[in-house]
């Protein structure tokens, strides 16, 4: 994306200043508060990254590894072009906004890359999330659900973008390639095929807006596989929680909550994941802080008593070489929802000794290597030192337990290829064991 900035600099000068388009935007913001149907997407939209340039046509968004080193950063971009924006209608913008945050609520930036006609995509995911937003708030010429079934299409309201995508493919597949249509066949759907037809133009802005769903590093290049799939699990577990605490706002609108729970179902052989979350969520202390602005109730002159949830975790990573880049990414994903979740967590880097002790800011390290010989012990000292409320140690077991007892709570989460449980407990180690899955 950002690759075409100059060529479209070039064409076009910015008829609005940054600060004008960034002062409108925030008072959208606003407006989506007051909104109650779009109170939600306020949330989505404070996630992200806004960006004011002339390198989009319209508008979009994407996801990019934030960082140019050899670490993750995970950030979610939205990027306005100033002239596109600024001369549309107050409810348009809204609309435009809403559009968007639907896009990524959705997960359309990463799912995308699963279906193989991208045009096609961009049409089905359009009609998916059009139904949530008021249409006088949507630009005409838009993809309406309704515009399809009054030619005559049989269609489902409500309903995910695989199953539009794949009711659109049978469309097409009946009039372009002579297929039976399956549930269209013994339909006349030759009015709603023709009305399908004018969203297949490439100039079409919906095709032009929807250019950022890849994802890359922030010169807008290719991400190896191994970024790519934590960059995606990090978008699912910020999501996962920004709709959760939605849920308790009560705040996700009305049809929208359907369509979220079918999509965010917990895949199944992740029971690693679980445990790590429960220990993660177990190793919560509630602390009582003493505060003279709360006063007590009952006794009105001493100082209320605030309860604060605060928690520290230990992160040991065995760097001993035998460890997958892959499968480190996938743990950082995982450390990430529980930094997010509000712990403060050290990561303790150690192969027979330790070689690094940092404070995690959600970016995780790219690769780690090894210098081989592999040794529990230190990390443990440095645990019964630093009193965290719990030690999650990432590692493949290849070695003897750890000789003393770090006086917390212990995880160990264990590489796919790595020690089996059973033969690390029959060795002695002691705490909480999870073995990765492939
Ligand atoms: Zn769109």
């Amino acid at each position: 994306m950002e690759n075409n900035t100059e060529e479209l600099v070039l064409k076009e000068t910015p008829k609005y200043s940054k600060g004008e388009v960034l002062e409108s935007m925030s008072k959208i913001a606003i407006d989506m508060i007051m909104e109650s149907n779009y109170k939600f997407y306020f949330y989505v939209l404070n996630t992200l990254k806004k960006h004011v340039t002339l390198g989009v046509p319209t508008a979009g968004v994407s996801l990019v590894n934030g960082s140019s080193d050899d670490i993750i950063d995970f950030c979610v971009n939205f990027y306005v072009n100033p002239n596109f924006y600024m001369d549309l209608d107050e409810n348009k913008k809204l609309g435009l906004f809403v559009h968007e945050m639907l896009h990524i609520v959705n997960r359309h930036i990463i799912s995308n890359k699963d279906y193989s006609d991208h045009q096609l995509f961009n049409i089905a995911a359009d009609m998916c999330i059009n139904q949530y937003i008021k249409k006088d708030d949507l630009p005409e010429g838009g993809i309406f659900i309704d515009d399809y079934i009054a030619k005559g299409m049989p269609l489902y309201k409500h309903e995910s973008t695989n199953y539009y995508y794949n009711m659109l493919k049978e469309l097409e597949d009946k009039h372009e390639r002579g297929g039976s249509g399956g549930t269209l066949s013994g339909v006349d759907t030759q009015d709603a095929y023709d009305h399908h037809k004018k969203y297949r133009n490439e100039e079409l802005h919906i095709h032009k807006s929807h250019d950022g769903w890849k994802i890359t590093d922030k010169y807008g290049n290719e991400i190896i596989e191994a970024h790519r799939k934590a960059l995606e699990e990090m978008l699912g577990a910020t999501i996962d929680e920004i709709v959760k605490d939605a849920k308790n706002m009560g705040i996700v609108p009305a049809g929208l909550e359907a369509l979220l729970d079918e999509l965010y179902k917990p895949a199944p052989d992740f029971a690693w994941k679980r445990m790590l979350r429960l220990f993660a969520n177990n190793s919560k202390k509630t602390y009582l802080k003493t505060t003279m602005k709360r006063r007590s109730k009952r006794y009105g002159t001493i100082p209320g008593i605030k309860i604060k949830r605060k928690q520290h975790l230990m992160v040991a990573i065995d760097t001993s070489g035998s460890v997958p880049d892959a499968e480190l990414s996938k743990f950082f994903a995982e450390i990430y929802h529980i930094y997010r979740a509000g712990a403060s967590i050290t990561i303790v880097e150690c192969d027979a000794a330790i070689s690094k002790v940092w404070e995690y800011k959600g970016r995780a390290p790219k690769t780690i290597t090894g210098r081989g010989g592999t040794s529990f012990d230190e990390p443990i000292e440095l645990a019964k030192k630093l009193r965290p409320d719990g030690l999650i140690y990432f590692t493949d077991g290849e070695c003897y337990p750890p000789q003393g007892d770090p006086n917390c709570r212990t995880m160990w989460v264990v590489t796919s290829s790595g020690e089996s449980i059973e033969k690390m407990k029959e060795d002695g180690f002691k705490g909480i064991m999870a073995k990765m899955s492939e």
